[in-house]
């Protein structure tokens, strides 16, 4: 049901002209200098049937022609690009937003409602840029951060797949504009879309697939070790120690906050398992602080050696040098003699300083974990207290082995590392 332009006209004041399409970062494409075509009136929108300026252009080389598919009263009723109707902010289809947002729309879907209604809805948009739904959009969503697409998805632009040469009937070669390319799986849904069901937000195979992947996703589970009562906080950009402190002393009392400014994160410890439990199921993937959304992880273990170093470094006190005193060391993965320990001219392995790796401890240290290097923790400054609560306690220990010295050799790097 073409609506011609010459036969119908009484509604014309309600078709829409337009100098800008409103298109996703994706649809547009990587090239800065895109050239479009524009047809005033050049199809009906797919949701509202009313004809609207119809944009053309090819969003990079080797990309398919790409142009608006529904009318900008649509696509900002529902905040979506004008071509794949996903949410301009997320890049989501709808029905993962709305769910997300909890959102019901009241979008008439029969023809004569639908259509007074968007011409309503027009007039209020062009009174208020913002609606409910901007305002809406705005606050911070833990499932739409967790699935939005953070960079565009060029892929998505590419030519579809040529039915003929999937038939092994294409004669075209090179020359073929489709894709030469085995089709992906045939039941995959993401071939068979509607575009009204996406616009909609109903039956959409993909936001079918999104949500169940947000399902899938997982948590963050306390660390076994009891002792661990800091967390790490990633991605601070230019957040100071302070921002740390004030957001973060609401879930219970806060020991200390190091920030580590080089590697953009910050260790908050707190003075109870219970807090930092709370912390990080209250911050893990929906803290957003200054506009940026923090990594939260668990503060590593120091290892289950851990609680037992102090004792023993007490132990071999009197007894300086002797080999024997050494503690016994769980992970002495060389099976060397506890009096080799020492191996001052290895630098300690990336794992060991690199504060990301506080998460899930990702594999056995590759060095034993040394009794000197919990020693001399709290010399480094208390601004880098990383460690677990058994050592951070730990006084300025005697120092036993040239290599225990914190200004030597291997331990050296390390200190200046973790002071950075
Ligand atoms: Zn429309
Ligand atoms: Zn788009
Ligand atoms: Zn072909």
């Amino acid at each position: 049901m073409a609506t011609s332009k010459t036969t119908n006209t009484y509604n014309r004041q309600n078709w829409e002209d337009a100098d800008f399409p409103i298109l996703c970062q994706t649809c547009l494409g990587d090239n800065p200098y895109i050239r479009m075509t524009k047809e005033k009136y050049g199809k009906e929108c797919k949701i509202c049937s009313r004809p609207f300026t119809v944009f053309r252009w090819c969003p990079g080389a080797r990309m398919r022609f790409k142009k608006t598919e529904v009318c900008q009263t649509c696509s900002k009723l529902k905040n979506v690009c004008q071509t794949c109707l996903l949410d301009l902010e997320y890049g989501l289809p709808i029905q993962v937003r709305d769910a997300a947002l909890k959102l019901k729309d009241d979008l008439p879907k029969s023809d004569v409602n639908k259509e007074y209604y968007i011409q309503n809805m027009e007039r209020e948009l062009q009174r208020s840029d913002s609606g409910v739904l901007t305002n809406k959009l705005n606050e911070p969503n833990d499932l739409l951060m967790r699935l939005a697409r953070t960079a565009p998805y060029y892929k998505r632009n590419r030519p579809h797949v040529c039915s003929f040469w999937v038939k092994g009937e294409c004669r075209r070669g090179e020359e073929c504009p489709y894709r030469h390319e085995k089709p992906t799986d045939p039941e995959d849904p993401l071939a068979d879309q509607n575009i009204k069901d996406r616009y909609y937000g109903i039956n959409d195979p993909v936001a079918d697939k999104l949500l169940k992947r947000a399902a899938a996703m997982p948590a963050l589970p306390p660390p076994e070790d009891k002792t661990i009562t800091t967390l790490y906080i990633g991605n601070l950009g230019n957040l100071t120690e302070q921002d740390i402190r004030d957001h973060f002393y609401q879930y219970g009392e806060i020991r200390s906050v190091s920030l580590v400014a080089k590697q953009q994160c910050a260790f908050v410890q707190y003075t109870t398992r219970a807090a930092a439990e709370t912390a990080a199921e209250k911050t893990f993937n929906k803290l957003i602080l200054g506009g940026r959304r923090l990594t939260i992880k668990w503060g590593r273990s120091q290892g289950r050696a851990g609680p037992s170093i102090n004792p023993s470094l007490d132990a071999y006190e009197p007894v300086p040098g002797l080999p024997g005193t050494l503690p016994e060391l769980s992970n002495n993965f060389f099976n060397l003699e506890p009096g080799h320990i020492p191996l001052p001219n290895m630098p300690p392995p990336p794992s060991l300083i690199v504060p990301p790796m506080f998460g899930p401890p990702p594999m056995p240290p590759f060095f034993f974990n040394p009794p000197q290097i919990s020693a001399y923790v709290p010399t480094a400054a208390s601004s880098s207290t990383v460690t677990g609560e058994g050592t951070v306690g730990a006084p300025k220990t005697t120092v036993h082995y040239p290599s225990q010295d914190p200004a030597r050799l291997g331990a050296t790097q390390l200190h200046a590392d973790r002071q950075e």
